[in-house]
């Protein structure tokens, strides 16, 4: 057993977008087996047709695409132990169903839902389970012949597992330690239903973690109490020597701390909850996601990765490939973590200053084309690389702090603080001045100008750099005046300053 070679998967259900709680599982999952030279699976559970969504997978898959999550089988990828979908895996689970029934350890019922419903209504506490399946519609309380006539009949039916109580039932989990329950508290689960020839949930998972080799479960908080069944059907087909050992991630509760985050959170505070925009099919409803938000994928993973465990260093910027190194399950808390979201504004802002201008420019390139300005992506990457410096949590917000290279002031106005402050009685003459020693040079880049421009604003005893700059924005913004003026080159630099002068006198 300790010799196996690692593998884990990621098992959604298609039934929505992806949520933010489900990245941050799959992302410990690909840490994990990264870390161990494992393997990592990538299975769709959707065994449950009621909940099916179209469009669900794909959106799961282009998530950790978008994402740089990458699984090493399964749907889409291929592998030995396909099909991947489970929904393709009937004839699997059917044999294992079988197995359980000709062994006694389930057994088949007929209780319709009414039925049921009729039970748990005169029944305060009623469970299906020891106590009480002697008196249910089921094989254990109908002779042989009947049975198999009413299912050759077509009568529908479920296959429960016979759960033997009084036993306390242990789950080993790395992040919680010993978990013990009674095996009286637990209901004799529905492992499979005939009306659409599948298997649930606990029996789908189960029998696949099984047979993908899975060696260590990590998922959601929410699956613990789903465990003790796992281990117990574990045992019933004889698995232990190869049970998974589990890791049950802390939830992620509301940037409050008090609950559960839920989408209504995101709403209400504005930030995404899932990875992508998802357009709803049945309401056309459409919810923001971190990559149309402009987030960068890499700020996404790193503020994910703390949610729930840190490296016990101060170190908050992390790689994929720090994260791979320092990752440590058994470190994870137990407690909730809280959705700090806007500590994840801080993220992108640092990964912002930390990426290569040239992937950074499309995104101003779109916007600068929403307002009708086209430019070589040279000169937008150059803005980029001149405002990114400007703290801005998303690309999209330099925008209004950087019009100005694209298009002259349209105004300018005494109205204005700075140009008020710096525009006085000669200041036009001061300029007209500076601009025949730019007109003059014999270049126009960055350094020439500094050097031209520092010794004559020394000899003169002036102060160019604010005024100059009322001529070329229009106000107290922007980067370096060389800089900027470089950018714009001779022509609009000289254009704008004569503007200014005429207007401002
Ligand atoms: N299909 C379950 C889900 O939607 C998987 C739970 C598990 O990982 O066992 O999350």
């Amino acid at each position: 057993m300790t010799d196996r070679k690692v593998r884990v998967r990621f098992a959604p259900s298609p039934t929505g977008p992806l949520h933010i709680g489900g990245v941050r599982t799959a992302l410990y999952n690909y840490l994990f087996a990264r870390q161990h030279g494992g393997e990592l699976v990538f299975r769709i559970e959707d065994t449950d047709s009621s909940r099916f969504v179209p469009g669900a997978e794909e959106y799961i898959i282009e998530s950790f695409r978008w994402l740089g999550i990458r699984f090493d089988e399964g749907v889409g990828i291929g592998g030995p132990h396909g099909p991947y979908r489970q929904s393709e895996r009937r004839d699997i689970y059917r044999r294992y169903v079988e197995r359980l029934l000709d062994e006694g350890k389930a057994y088949v019922a007929f209780d319709t839902p009414e039925e049921l419903n009729a039970r748990r209504t005169a029944e305060a506490n009623f469970q299906y389970d020891a106590t009480t399946r002697a008196s249910m519609r089921n094989s254990l309380t109908m002779p042989a012949d009947e049975v198999r006539r009413r299912i050759d009949a077509g009568e529908q039916y479920v296959v429960r597992f016979k759960v033997e109580p009084g036993e306390d039932v242990h789950v080993d989990d790395i992040i919680r330690g010993d978990v013990k329950i009674n095996s009286s508290i637990l209901d004799d689960k529905v492992l499979y239903k005939s009306a659409d020839d599948l298997p649930t949930y606990h029996l789908a998972n189960i029998v696949d973690d099984h047979l993908m080799e899975i060696t260590h479960v990590i998922r959601g908080e929410e699956w613990l109490p789903s465990a003790p069944l796992h281990v117990l059907l574990y045992r019933a087909f004889g698995w232990e020597d190869t049970m998974p050992r589990f890791a049950h991630l802390p939830l992620l509760l509301k940037p409050d701390g008090k609950g559960k985050l839920s989408k209504r959170d995101g709403d209400r505070l504005g930030f995404p909850v899932f990875p992508l925009e998802w357009h709803d099919p049945k309401t056309g409803d459409v919810s923001p996601g971190y990559r149309e938000s402009g987030y960068l994928p890499e700020a996404v993973v790193n503020f994910l990765a703390l949610l729930g465990w840190n490296p016990g260093t101060e170190q908050e910027i992390l790689s994929m490939d720090d994260l791979v190194r320092l990752f440590d399950l058994a470190k994870c808390s137990k407690a909730g973590a809280r959705f700090d979201y806007v500590k994840g504004l801080w993220f992108n802002k640092e990964y912002i200053l930390m990426t290569d201008n040239a992937r950074l420019a499309p995104e101003l390139d779109r916007i600068l084309r929403q307002n009708g300005i086209e430019e070589p992506m040279e000169r937008v990457e150059a803005v980029v690389g001149m405002m990114k410096m400007k703290k801005i949590n998303f690309i999209r917000e330099l925008w209004p702090l950087c019009d100005f290279f694209f298009r002259a002031p349209q105004t300018y106005s005494m109205d204005d603080k700075f140009v008020s402050k710096n525009w006085k009685e000669g200041t036009a003459d001061e300029m007209r001045r500076l601009a025949t020693l730019l007109a003059g040079l014999d270049g126009f880049d960055v350094e020439s100008q500094r050097a031209a421009v520092d010794a004559w604003a020394e000899e003169q005893g002036v102060r160019p750099w604010n005024a100059w700059r009322v001529c070329l924005v229009g106000t107290g913004k922007g980067p370096d005046m060389y800089e900027l003026a470089a950018f714009l080159g001779r022509e609009e630099t000289l254009a704008r300053m004569h503007r200014a002068i005429d207007i401002l006198g």
